[in-house]
């Protein structure tokens, strides 16, 4: 900086120089061809005024500068030729007179070129003492102000990396005072609000400090906001699975490519998958979720930091597993796994705020899970995980509606087990609950997603396939259903029996218009399976509720 206003100075001073130099030069030029015109021009008013050429002679001779007067032979002419020599001398040849001769006058010459060097040198010698001091006296000047330039560019070098803790002092006053007392009150309000702030979001998300950390507080501050929207939104989530589909579209949006999220309910003591992608989840978590050893240490497991640290893991690719659990009834674990390299550097830099994100989840779907778990209870039989009939109570005018609105046919499977008293009697109540609890299983496995499966009372079961094609098709899962337990061998313990059901089915809208009226004709229709000798499946008609004396 200090180098190129110099090196300017010194440029412009060159310039002038030569510019200086130049019009003196053009001056002294003008100035000797004035200077010789007068001569010319004072000869000639010389001649005019005297016709004699002894006086002429007379009068040049005593006058000044002349140095020499000569005849020399030439052409008569009217004009006077000067012909003069720059450097030395100037020759005038007239030709004043009749005779054939030329006057040749030799003025003394002034060495012109000599003084114009002389007047360039002197110009030079002016030039090169006035850069001089120009130069001293703008380094003089100049050099404080460019220290602090300096100092604030080696100031703003540390600002980058977060070091606020520098004051840049300055001998001047006035205004360059002024400017660095303010730059200092800066750089110190800089240091005590950024200060606060990347102690408290520290405090917040687990970070390590990069070389950046003006860009780690922009990115971190940018993720907390994110993180405290995403807390305010599942706060408002109705339900646990809505919280958990959020939570995986977070996953998402970070580029994990490979992930599974699985739920444990820690009083049923049961694991169930919420989510995969990008392949195996490389791991029994699913049957032994109790050797998990993020589950049971409850803490994040990352091979990245011990190699092999789970036992358990079976692929060969790199993962952090993640519990997250306020130590209630819900526990989630995410298990994230790194294929590629460069999926390592991503999971790495985005771990802290996946971390944040559970956090949230695991302190909000705590509450929701039990309430939907108490929920459960009242709507769920608990010796078999179906609906029960409280259920069916609040949800029969719904589906009813539901089916006239959009013009469906709904099937109402009325189930009971044949001879189901024997169990009991012969093996005991528990295997009459563990051939219940197979019966379901089979029930809930036999039916699809949109269909509903009650324990309607002891061991009967209603089944309400929803949006049948036609009576056929509720026949056919009703034959299937019945194959299925009379195909199953149950297990209860010493012995393994094999059970059959009896199934009533009555259509809605074909055999009834109200939800109470489908059920009572299922019945009637199940009364007749067993009426002509059970293991079978019975379709109501109208003839079997005038045959029957059915007073439900
Ligand atoms: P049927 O072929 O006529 O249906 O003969 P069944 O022996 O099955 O007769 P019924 O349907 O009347 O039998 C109901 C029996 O189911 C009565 C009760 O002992 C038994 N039961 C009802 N609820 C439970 C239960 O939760 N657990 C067990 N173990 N048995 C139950
Ligand atoms: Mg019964
Ligand atoms: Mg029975």
């Amino acid at each position: 900086m200090k180098k190129k206003i110099l090196i300017i100075i010194a440029l412009i001073m060159i310039i002038s120089t030569i510019i200086r130099t130049a019009i003196v030069g053009f001056s002294f030029f003008n100035f000797s061809n004035q200077l010789i015109e007068n001569q010319t021009l004072l000869i000639k008013e010389i001649l005019e005024e005297t016709n004699n050429k002894e006086k002429f002679l007379q009068i040049i001779k005593n006058s000044h500068h002349i140095n020499d007067i000569k005849f020399i032979p030439g052409q008569k002419t009217e004009n006077i030729k000067i012909e003069y020599n720059f450097k030395t001398q100037t020759i005038i040849s007239i030709t004043p007179f009749d005779d054939n001769k030329v006057l040749q006058i030799t003025f003394s010459g002034v060495d012109y070129f000599s003084k114009l060097k002389n007047a360039v040198l002197q110009l030079i010698a002016i030039a090169i003492i006035s850069l001089i001091i120009i130069i001293l006296i703008v380094n003089y000047y100049l050099t404080p102000y460019l220290e602090i330039l300096e100092k604030i560019k080696q100031s703003t070098e540390e600002i980058l990396k977060g070091n606020f803790n520098q004051k840049i002092e300055t001998k001047l006053k006035g205004e360059a005072k002024e400017f660095v007392d303010s730059y200092n009150n800066f750089l110190n309000k800089m240091k005590n609000s950024f200060g606060v702030i990347e102690e408290k979001y520290t405090t917040l998300i687990e970070k390590e400090k990069s070389k950046d950390p003006l860009n780690d507080a922009k990115e971190t501050i940018e993720q907390l906001a994110n993180i405290f929207q995403f807390k305010r939104l599942i706060e408002d989530d109705a339900t646990s699975t809505s919280i958990l589909n959020r939570l995986i579209d977070i996953i998402k949006g970070f580029n994990i490519n490979h992930f599974a999220l699985v739920g444990i309910d820690n009083s049923e003591r049961n694991a169930l998958l919420i989510y995969s992608q990008g392949g195996d989840i490389c791991c029994n978590i699913l049957e032994n979720f109790e050797s998990c050893r993020a589950y049971r240490l409850n803490k994040e497991i990352n091979s990245l930091k011990f190699k092999k640290i789970c036992e358990f893991h079976i692929c060969k690719n790199e993962y952090i597993c993640l519990p997250f659990s306020s130590g209630g009834n819900f526990t989630g674990i995410l298990k994230m796994m790194m294929d590629k390299e460069k999926d390592q550097e991503l999971l790495q830099q985005n771990l802290p705020y996946i971390k944040a994100y559970l956090n949230e989840v695991s302190a909000v779907i705590e509450a929701k899970y039990t309430l939907e778990k108490l929920h459960n209870q009242t709507i769920k039989d608990p010796l078999t995980g179906l609906f029960n009939r409280r259920y069916l109570e609040n949800i029969l005018p719904t589906l009813i509606a539901a089916a006239q609105r959009r013009s469906e046919k709904m099937a109402f499977l009325m189930i009971d087990m044949d001879y189901f008293k024997k169990v009991n009697d012969s093996y005991g109540h528990e295997a009459g609950d563990i051939v219940l609890k197979t019966l379901s299983n089979i029930l809930k496995s036999s039916i699809r997603k949109s269909d509903i499966a009650i324990r309607y009372g002891g061991e009967e079961f209603l089944i309400i396939l929803q949006n049948i094609k036609s009576i056929d098709d509720a026949v056919k899962v009703a034959e299937k259903i019945r194959e299925n337990v009379q195909n199953t061998l149950i297990d209860i313990g010493k012995n393994s029996i094999k059970k059959t059901i009896s199934i009533g089915i009555s259509i809605f809208p074909d055999h009834c218009m109200k939800g109470w009226e489908c059920i009572k004709y299922a019945d009637i229709a199940l009364y007749e399976a067993k009426r002509t000798g059970r293991n079978k499946v019975v379709l109501f008609n109208k003839q079997l509720e005038k045959e029957t004396n059915y007073n439900a």
